[in-house]
């Protein structure tokens, strides 16, 4: 019986690392430093030069990096947050987490990220009430970067603070911008299957801002400005020096993967155009790292288990938007009242394995199997 083909095989994925990455721990398990300290310091200068920005806080996880900057910038209670309602629930999560509520815009339909169009027209149908949009959190969906020139043009007209939420774009790209350095402030998980991870939670608030940085480290820490003095109200959510000794060892390889990635996403690419399948696909200018390779499958639920009958895992990101999610359902309506972009993408939508520890082989054998699927 053949191996199954998975999603994510974590330790497939860590397997080459695995000496560095425990001569990492090790240092750190002897270094009697258990929060804070060097390599929490290092990594972050590290990931900060990655991105081309100035600063990087680590923080405990990446619902809490967004939830840290929105803070930073001064999100609060009861303001707007433009938002896309096609993406991981805790980007909304962390809106609410800070007390402002989100307005939905819809996704455009070939870069399943927020529309600029419907962007303008909530920004502007808002623009005249006592609370406009204060904020907006673009979502880099599945490796491919939303139109950030754009947003932060609608951002400078509409006098709105951006956040990015790149949890699943380490490392994508506009011309020679990284993701993460367009907005105001940018927001980066390290969970285990992102395109970067780490050996549990963790994640990192970026800007290129000095008086937010030094926000984000204060609220991210009790609000401590130095050690008991709390000036702002603060909360915990730490980066911890092992995770950031791990994902040091990891960062220096998160090029290679996502050429990996982007290797075997131009296979599927190739090989399925003759399929009924909708493929994805890179805008002009952008550097798409295939966190995910999200098709469109009208027949999508046959086509998942018929891929699972030949031993292939596939996933649906997101089987549900969070619009219609029983948390947010009748609660949160405001923004653009049609949805049905994202609430499409979300009927049809199915992830193939693209993770860079996948074989050449394997991906022949998932192209067989979606390819011997009678459409
Ligand atoms: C994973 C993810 C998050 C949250 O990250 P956690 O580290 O799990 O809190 C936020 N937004 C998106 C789009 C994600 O994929």
């Amino acid at each position: 019986m053949k191996k199954g083909i998975t999603m994510t095989d974590l330790s497939g994925l860590m397997a080459p690392y695995f000496g560095e990455i425990q001569e990492a721990i090790d240092r750190v398990v002897r270094s009697g430093i258990y929060v804070g300290g060097r390599e929490v310091s290092e990594f972050e200068e590290e990931w900060a030069g990655y991105l081309g920005v100035k600063h990087a806080i680590g923080t405990g996880n990446g619902t809490d990096a967004l939830a840290v900057a929105l803070r930073s910038l001064g999100i609060g209670s009861g303001d707007r947050v433009a938002t896309v309602s096609l993406s991981a629930v805790a980007t909304v999560a962390a809106i609410e987490m800070v007390g402002a509520f989100p307005v939905w815009v819809e996704v455009d339909f070939s870069t399943k990220t927020m529309s600029v169009d419907s962007l303008e027209t909530v920004l502007e149908s808002y623009s005249r009430t006592p609370t406009p949009v204060k904020a907006i959190v673009p979502v880099h969906l599945y490796g491919h970067p939303a139109d950030m020139p754009q947003i932060m043009r609608l951002a400078g007209k509409y006098g709105c603070l951006v956040v990015e939420d790149c949890a699943q774009a380490h490392g994508a790209s506009i011309g020679d911008g990284k993701c993460g350095s367009f907005g105001h402030m940018s927001a980066f998980s390290f969970y285990p299957t992102k395109n970067l991870g780490c050996l549990g939670d963790g994640g990192a608030v970026c800007t290129d801002d000095e008086d937010l940085a030094t926000r984000a480290r204060m609220i991210a820490q009790y609000g401590w400005k130095a050690r008991n003095q709390s000036e702002l109200p603060g909360m915990n959510s730490r980066l911890d020096p092992v995770q950031a000794a791990v994902l040091r060892v990891r960062l220096r390889n998160l090029d290679h993967e996502n050429i990996r990635r982007r290797e075997l996403a131009k296979r599927y690419s190739a090989a399925l155009g003759i399929t009924s399948l909708t493929l994805p696909d890179a805008a002009a200018d952008c550097y798409h790292v295939f966190h995910l390779y999200a098709v469109q499958a009208v027949e999508r639920d046959a086509l998942m288990r018929h891929l699972s009958m030949d031993g292939i895992e596939s996933q649906v990101h997101y089987p549900t938007p969070i619009h219609l999610q029983a948390a947010y359902k009748g609660r949160c309506l405001e923004g653009a009242d049609d949805l049905s972009i994202t609430e499409s993408i979300c009927s049809r939508v199915l992830s193939l394995p693209v993770n860079p520890s996948l074989s050449d082989g394997d991906v022949e054998r998932v192209i067989a199997s979606v390819t011997s699927f009678r459409f």
